[in-house]
């Protein structure tokens, strides 16, 4: 049976053609599912404005937003098994990391209704005896959230929480890759309670539909998550507009091994940082810096542990990468290691798809080493989104701060060392949005998230997340008997 679509509080079947949800580890159909028309992203989008005017949720309290939240966090958990299958089965990722991605995404719901319900308005400084002056925050209405496919409800939930709690209404559009579970995320919001019309999910092609609802004169911030060329012509649209966006675009990261960083805790903590979720990760640590004096020692072992990686059916236990996305962009990653080979790198470990046996109908590529390339080579400042990492010695900090920061983009580094003093000035001198030192792509929701550079606008998560989707207004309260507003 055909997939409905979620317009409005409605399940109904989109009016535009038939897509299929494949399982990228072999390409079997999950599903069909239908796709909107421009006409069912006018009737949602109309129908969201609506929707989030009307008394009962434009004056709902925050507590009673909060409460929703709540439900959305504990059905989330409770479903957890089934739903990261469902991820599994959209994305082609690992099941314990789509475990994690659903887990984080209950924990970002119940996040944001904490910081809803304890969000204070503020009375501000009194400077005249005649007035009081106070700064409120209201929703901007309705919120155009678009998502890629790499680790979906997470940040989809990382969108819809705050946004809802701050009294808007959201069209989501996911990535058509990842249709399946923003679907199931519309009838888990729909069961905690969430008035009809707030949310609606609309599947299809992002430059036709996800343009569309950019586009629309009701849509009054843009929120999203993807390809910095995307993000950079969502910008153009809201720029057009003068309305508001948050930007979370790719990145090139840049991990450093300091020379006397513990060697075998940082090679397992890069090795992770790349090639966990087959690199399809814009935090993906995808440029290494390895201190000069033990470039070779720490880059032995690396491979060795990138060599002893269980590549894998995703549905399989104990797998530490599965299928890349879709074949389409298995040519993509495989590409750029042909031009690393051109521009003068050698491939030290991977730098082939793994075809063999149960391997044949998915697109699985092995974790893939190169070296000796300068960092102005492309495949050192393009974003791959694959298991593919470029390797490159730096002689002192000068040197490391300005090959890292040679970069468009400017999402996140790591660093390895055992000097938290040296740790902490190279931080600050990276122009990045996060830095993680002796860890990698670790998150907690308190803390905000997003791009210097390329990679992006403003901040998600943090207990002011909330705040991107609120507009402020002040209001004053006269206190004197006499309406005469003359200076004489
Ligand atoms: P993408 O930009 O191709 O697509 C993202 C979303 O935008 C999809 O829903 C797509 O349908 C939609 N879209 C595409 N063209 C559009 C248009 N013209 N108008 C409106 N919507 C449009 O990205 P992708 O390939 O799905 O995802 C991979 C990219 O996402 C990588 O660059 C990665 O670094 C980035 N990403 C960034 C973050 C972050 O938080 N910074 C997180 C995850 C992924």
């Amino acid at each position: 049976m055909v997939k409905e679509i979620y317009v409005a509080g409605e399940w109904r079947l989109g009016r535009g053609n038939v897509i299929q949800s494949l399982f990228p580890a072999d390409n079997s159909v999950n599903a069909e599912i239908s796709t909107a028309t421009l006409d069912d992203v006018e009737e949602a989008i109309v129908k969201a404005d609506q929707a989030w005017r009307k008394p009962e949720w434009r004056h709902s309290l925050p507590h009673e937003r909060a409460k929703i939240l709540y439900r959305v966090a504990d059905i989330i958990e409770s479903r957890v098994d089934e739903l990261s299958k469902l991820q599994t089965r959209d994305n082609g990722k690992p099941l314990a990391e789509t475990r994690a991605l659903v887990m984080s995404a209950a924990a970002t719901a119940r996040f944001n209704a904490a910081a809803c319900e304890t969000f204070n308005e503020e009375l501000t400084t009194q400077r005249a005896p005649d007035f009081l002056t106070m700064s409120v925050h209201e929703p901007v209405g309705v919120v155009a959230a678009i998502t890629p496919w790499n680790s979906p409800i997470a940040s989809e939930v990382q969108k819809l929480a705050p946004a809802i709690a701050a009294g808007n209404a959201v069209i989501l559009k996911p990535a058509e890759a990842t249709s399946l579970i923003a679907l199931e995320l519309a009838k888990i919001f729909e069961e905690a309670g969430l008035p009809k019309g707030i949310l609606s999910v609309l599947i299809g092609r992002g430059s036709v539909i996800g343009d569309a609802i950019a586009q629309h004169p009701l849509v009054r911030k843009i929120s999203f998550t993807g390809g910095t060329s995307t993000g950079r012509h969502l910008a153009h649209i809201a720029a057009e507009k003068l309305i508001t966006t948050s930007l979370e675009l790719g990145g090139k990261s840049p991990t450093i091994v300091l020379p006397d960083a513990d060697i075998e805790i940082a090679a397992k903590g890069i090795a992770y940082g790349i090639f966990s979720s087959a690199g399809q990760a814009c935090i993906a640590g995808s440029r290494l810096f390895i201190h000069q004096s033990i470039y070779e020692t720490f880059l032995k072992r690396l491979v060795e542990i990138t060599e002893g990686l269980r590549v894998g059916h995703p549905e399989q236990p104990n797998v530490h990468m599965g299928s890349l996305i879709n074949p389409k962009h298995l040519e993509s990653v495989h590409r750029y290691v042909e031009l690393a080979k051109a521009e003068g790198g050698t491939v030290v470990t991977g730098g082939e798809a793994i075809t063999a046996g149960e391997f044949a109908k998915g697109s699985f590529y092995k974790p893939t080493i190169i070296t000796g390339l300068d960092n102005s080579a492309q495949t050192c400042q393009e974003e791959i989104f694959g298991p593919v990492l470029v390797v490159l010695p730096y002689q002192d900090e000068q040197d490391l701060i300005e090959q890292a920061n040679d970069s468009c983009f400017g999402l996140a580094a790591g660093i390895w060392t055992e000097n938290y003093r040296k740790a902490w000035k190279i931080a600050r001198s990276l122009e990045v949005g996060t830095v993680w030192i002796n860890t990698y792509k670790k998150f907690s929701i308190s803390a905000p998230f997003g791009g210097f550079k390329d990679s992006g606008i403003g901040r998600e998560k943090g207990r002011l997340g909330i705040l991107s989707y609120m507009q402020q207004k002040s209001i004053y309260l006269g206190l004197n008997e006499q309406a005469n507003l003359w200076s004489d």
